[in-house]
């Protein structure tokens, strides 16, 4: 994600917005069907989607990742070639294989397949990314209740994306987190580290720019990571997560430049 930090411009903020739009209405698509099925081995310290037996329909996994390449090709004619190379490779094999490494961030094998196949490196893992995430928000919203109770830090509880961004919500201002990528959302003291866990409590460190005090990040010197904190108390019309963080892509670059990252988790392959 923060590789593509030296390509955001208008152009890529557009193509994220069509993109969202289309996961919206895949989600819908996908909503009737999908069930929940009872969490009977609840493990609170582990992302949800590694504890749920959810089934991704291989047809519609593929179909939607062949509009995002048509899209794709469309924005940029250049890459119609290589979108046609990818078209070859998408087998019911090879998608079971994108759909299990894309849940466990394995960004080896996709860089791996590129280099292999002579294709831009962001191509296979964009492409199994944002054609999993209808699922992925299907399932944070099936499962909303269930997460409200899960004892992560560091990760998002549904699916074990790094936490970045949070929002201060309501009359007096209440920290909730929230997902970019799947949409979850959970609170959380004001004054705790998303990281580490650490309360702070009135020596929280916040970092902000001067000219807009809505929005800051809440850094840990403790672990050395940072949160994007959005203060939405007066804000009427709220951006979904995904577009707030694209949209705040500058308060990431600020934290980075101060020294601070976000966790990545343990079992990640890199
Ligand atoms: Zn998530
Ligand atoms: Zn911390």
């Amino acid at each position: 994600m923060l590789k593509l930090m030296s390509v955001i411009n208008k152009e890529y903020i557009d193509l994220q917005k069509e993109i969202l739009k289309k996961q919206s209405l895949w989600k819908k698509e996908i909503s009737q069907d999908f069930h929940d099925s009872e969490l009977s081995t609840k493990n609170e310290n582990m992302p949800l989607i590694e504890q749920i037996d959810f089934k991704v329909s291989i047809p519609i996994y593929k179909s939607w990742i062949l509009e995002l390449m048509e899209l794709l090709s469309d924005r940029q004619p250049s890459l119609t070639g290589e979108m046609g190379q990818i078209k070859e490779l998408l087998n019911d094999v090879i998608l079971e294989r994108w759909v299990k490494e894309v849940l466990a961030f394995n960004e080896y094998y996709f860089t791996n397949l590129a280099n292999t196949e002579k294709i831009s490196e962001w191509i296979p893992q964009f492409l199994a990314e944002h054609a999993i995430r209808p699922y992925l928000r299907q399932i944070a919203d099936v499962y909303a209740e269930d997460l409200t109770s899960f004892k992560h830090t560091g990760t998002c509880p549904c699916c074990g994306e790094p936490v970045r961004l949070a929002r201060l919500e309501g009359k007096v201002g209440k920290k909730v987190l929230y997902c970019p990528r799947c949409y979850a959302s959970w609170s959380e003291k004001r004054t705790k580290c998303s990281h580490c866990g650490v309360d702070h409590d009135d020596k929280m460190k916040y970092l902000h720019l001067e000219n807009d005090s809505t929005k800051q990040l809440y850094v840990c010197d403790e672990c050395n990571s940072y949160v994007k904190v959005i203060d939405e108390k007066q804000t009427l019309k709220k951006d979904e997560p995904a577009l707030l963080d694209l949209n705040t892509i500058y308060l990431d670059i600020l934290a980075q430049e101060k020294g601070y990252g976000v966790t990545i988790e343990k079992d990640r392959v890199n």
